[in-house]
């Protein structure tokens, strides 16, 4: 039953955003995580910080037309949603997939605020992106849509205003394209976009980060449960950069990974999923995850990648997409005895999946925690950009992971002190919502 507080937050979230279920989804959640913050602390309900929150800062929406191949002239829609800037400039992802409408670019960009908080390094929140879908798009095709998308946004970021970065169907090869663009347009070679190559700006271990990040995120819940990677059955949802390098930091921790998925179906390699074959076939072929069972017969293939969580395991790690493990699979995934989710993609679980997976004494891991690696890294690219310096691969990889454990003991010290003992989402989102409402409360009503 949700309290009038709530209630009356939603019912006017709901009321100005309309139809926007996923962002109203994203704001529920943070509603009833900090009603005890607002509760204890009436000088952010007097400032209406949660209401001012729920307010993007600014929202733009903007034609992207481009031509194909064929010389067909195309119209897609590009957006970027600068939500919050109380602790440092915009900072999210940019995703291009034919599903993004303002909804998803909302729930995205809200989350991005408190998660950028956790990370404990100066970021605000935002997200953008198109409903335009790379897949069996040519590499030049891609550049034409990039640089038009990019002949937009450029004259809206900047690296002390708005850095934009990867998400779902940005990689490497889009990140080159725009950034390309804004040095074009602006004659300013500047850390505006994070991603980029390591030749020309980029990170180390920013490829990597988000898999990387949740892996040692995870070290953390099951080292709170007594136990470690070692044997564990691993089950990965997608097999994009997330999955990819998720996959690769539990092989190297000693857990065995053995489903992956993309939107065709999954794959199941009993005898521990072979990663090299994963890459080629993803990274440099950009091919399905079909193609992996043709190559080894150890694995089989099914067609429907929503039964992925049917597989035994110990512990999941949904990365591929929002809602993607509703109630019925969280029950199927507690009856096959796994004890740890981490999330991660944004969103994966349902708030019904969630429930169950606290009732059933699931550790779990959201998303706005245990993915945050990515955009921590992100961060350091920042910082080494504005350096003009890089730091060395093994220097990023143990920030990462202090960073991660940083935020592991955030979630857990403010789940603690609201009453919520163990419940990392509770703990993820006050600690988060409690950096932003601070500041917001020290720049006073902008
Ligand atoms: P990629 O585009 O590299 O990979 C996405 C993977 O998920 C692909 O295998 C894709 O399959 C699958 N997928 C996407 N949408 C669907 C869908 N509707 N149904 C089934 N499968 C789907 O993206 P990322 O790995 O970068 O992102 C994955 C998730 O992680 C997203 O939720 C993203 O927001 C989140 N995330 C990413 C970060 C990053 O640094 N990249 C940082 C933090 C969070 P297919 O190829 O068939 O579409």
């Amino acid at each position: 039953m949700a309290s009038k507080f709530v209630d009356e937050i939603m019912s006017a979230v709901v009321a100005r955003n309309v139809g926007e279920v996923e962002f109203h989804q994203a704001v529920r959640e943070v509603a009833e995580s900090v009603e005890p913050v607002i509760k204890k602390r009436p000088e952010f309900a007097k400032a209406r910080i949660l209401e001012r929150i729920v307010e993007p800062e600014r929202q733009i929406m903007f034609r992207v037309p481009w031509v194909s191949d064929a010389g067909q002239v195309q119209i897609n829609r590009g957006f970027r949603v600068e939500f919050n800037s109380a602790i440092g400039p915009y900072k999210g992802g940019l995703r291009f997939h034919p599903s993004v409408y303002i909804g998803i670019i909302k729930f995205l960009g809200f989350e991005q605020i408190f998660k950028n908080a956790l990370t404990t390094t100066p970021i605000g929140g935002g997200k953008g992106g198109a409903d335009f879908d790379p897949k069996g798009k040519s590499d030049m095709e891609v550049m034409r849509f990039c640089q038009s998308f990019m002949s937009e946004l450029f004259r809206h970021i900047g690296p002390d205003t708005d850095v934009p970065a990867g998400d779902i169907g940005v990689g490497g090869r889009e990140i080159g394209f725009m950034f390309g663009q804004y040095k074009k347009l602006t004659n300013t070679f500047s850390g505006v976009l994070t991603g980029k190559g390591p030749d020309w700006g980029g990170s180390l271990v920013r490829t990597e980060a988000t898999g990387y990040g949740l892996v040692y995120f995870v070290t953390r819940m099951l080292q709170d449960r007594g136990t470690d990677w070692i044997g564990k059955k691993v089950v990965i949802s997608g097999s994009g950069n997330v999955a990819i390098y998720a996959t690769e930091k539990a092989q190297q921790l000693g857990a065995k990974v053995i489903a992956l998925s993309d939107s065709n179906g999954y794959i199941v390699d009993e005898g521990g999923i072979k990663l090299d074959t994963v890459k080629r076939i993803k990274e440099v072929e950009r091919g399905r995850i079909k193609e992996y069972a043709d190559e080894h017969k150890s694995a089989k293939f099914h067609d429907r990648w929503q039964d992925i969580w049917t597989v035994p395991c110990d512990v999941a790690l949904p990365s591929a997409t929002q809602n993607e493990i509703d109630q019925a699979s969280a029950e199927t995934l507690v009856k096959n005895g796994c004890i740890a989710v981490g999330e991660g993609a944004n969103m994966p679980s349902t708030p019904e999946a969630i429930d169950i997976f606290h009732d059933a004494g699931v550790s779990f891991g959201p998303a706005k925690a245990a993915n945050a690696g990515g955009v921590a890294t992100s961060a350091l690219e920042m910082s080494q950009n504005a350096m003009r310096l890089n730091w060395p691969f093994d220097e990023v990889d143990s920030r990462l992971k202090q960073i991660m454990n940083a935020i592991y003991a955030q979630c857990v010290e403010a789940a603690e002190a609201y009453g919520k003992k163990g419940n990392l989402v509770a703990g993820a989102n006050i600690a988060g919502f409690v950096k932003v409402a601070n500041a917001m409360m020290a720049q006073g009503v902008v």
